[in-house]
């Protein structure tokens, strides 16, 4: 038809797939967070990480330079990871993108000493229910006793390297973790031994403090996305722009401001927006577009750098008139060339699969 040679001359490409980080409190999420944007800084590459609002954004190169010959650049054609920043069952549950998961796959983290816990459970119905493809750190190995740490080792390298009193122990608590995923209906195994990452749940032994297996983490994360999900990832760039509400904030000088996860297409300044709201969505013109300044710049009275356009997948803040209703979870459109009342539909649509729940803090 008409329209399929239309879709076929548009200008598709790969977008980075939206990684969240699940598990039960104190079993390392923020620290596994802060490790890997700290050692992407680290890399001393110009742009090795980006800040988005909300997120960071990993690069494949540096992905690539992280996972050492885990992860040959040339094997993928995925831009890299964008890693939400906040961690956590809330977030992940909140964070929706037209009825399913904003994010595209998820890292389950579990203390390998401390096992299963009540929100590793919740944490795996949560991603049965949304089906989202995820694997399981099994994090603070560096606390087997007896471990004789190799700062940021590929599993296996450290692996080799420890005493056989070491390595039974924590094989012990890697079995144990097999064997309570298989409890909880899923198929597990030690990540090297996994053939189809569809069928399977991949674990990746790692520690957030020593960064061993992160390397492997960042592989797994890499090779799940390009096998399994690159056409989701096939978005239209220049299409209208689609996102969820991360946060409704206040900004000195910018007055009620959103803080963006784009999923799809481009937002730009002046561009008609539909985002959902309290009494329904509510119809604005994006004032502008925010992106947090990079640390150097700190010292500067402002914040923020104003960017003319962002495209998917990206964190921003958007400054715009009547946003004091405006719902975090909530959809949000660009108009561009479409009907209004079309879009105001699509988000009145999605608005009304939205449960509201009055517990939800902040
Ligand atoms: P969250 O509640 O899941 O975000 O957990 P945190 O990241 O706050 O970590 C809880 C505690 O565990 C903190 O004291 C961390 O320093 C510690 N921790 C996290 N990961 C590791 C690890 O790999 N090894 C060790 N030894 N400690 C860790």
């Amino acid at each position: 038809s008409d329209a399929d040679a239309n879709s076929a001359a548009e200008p598709n490409t790969l977008r980075t797939p939206i990684v969240a980080v699940l598990g039960h409190v104190d079993h390392g999420k923020t620290t596994l967070l802060d490790k890997i944007r700290g050692s992407a800084v680290s890399e001393g590459e110009a742009g090795a990480i980006t800040q988005h609002i909300g997120a960071t954004a990993v690069p494949l190169e540096t992905v690539s330079e992280m996972a050492g010959s885990l992860v040959d650049p040339s094997d993928f054609d995925l831009p890299g990871l964008l890693f939400i920043d906040t961690p956590g069952h809330h977030s992940f549950t909140t964070l929706r993108s037209r009825g399913g998961a904003l994010a595209d796959i998820a890292i389950v983290v579990v203390d390998v000493n401390d096992g299963f816990q009540p929100q590793t459970i919740e944490a795996l119905d949560i991603l049965k229910r949304t089906g989202t493809p995820f694997v399981v750190a099994a994090n603070k190995i560096d606390t087997t006793p007896g471990w004789n740490p190799h700062e940021g080792a590929p599993i296996q390298q450290t692996y080799e390297k420890q005493s056989q009193n070491a390595s039974q122990r924590l094989d012990s608590n890697l079995y144990e973790i097999i064997g309570n995923l298989s409890d909880e209906g899923f198929s597990a195994d030690l990540y090297w031994r996994v053939q189809n990452f569809q069928k399977n749940v991949g674990v990746v032994p790692i520690s957030a403090i020593t960064s061993e297996g992160i390397p492997d983490l960042l592989a797994v994360l890499m090779g799940l996305s390009q096998r399994y999900m690159k056409e989701q990832m096939e978005i239209d760039v220049a299409g209208p722009g689609a996102g969820t509400v991360l946060e409704v904030k206040d900004e000195r000088g910018f007055g009620t401001t959103l803080d963006v996860v784009l999923y799809d297409g481009t937002i730009a300044e002046d561009d008609t927006v539909v985002v959902g709201g309290m009494d329904g969505p509510i119809v604005t013109d994006v004032r502008a577009l925010l992106q947090p300044r990079p640390n150097a710049e700190i010292r500067t009275e402002k914040r923020f750098n104003k960017v003319d356009s962002v495209t998917a997948a990206s964190g921003i803040k958007i400054a715009a008139p009547d946003l004091e209703l405006a719902m975090a979870g909530a959809p949000i459109r660009v108009v561009r060339d479409r009907e209004l009342d079309d879009v105001i539909a699509e988000v009145e649509a999605e608005l009304a699969e939205i449960e509201v729940d009055t517990e939800e803090e902040g």
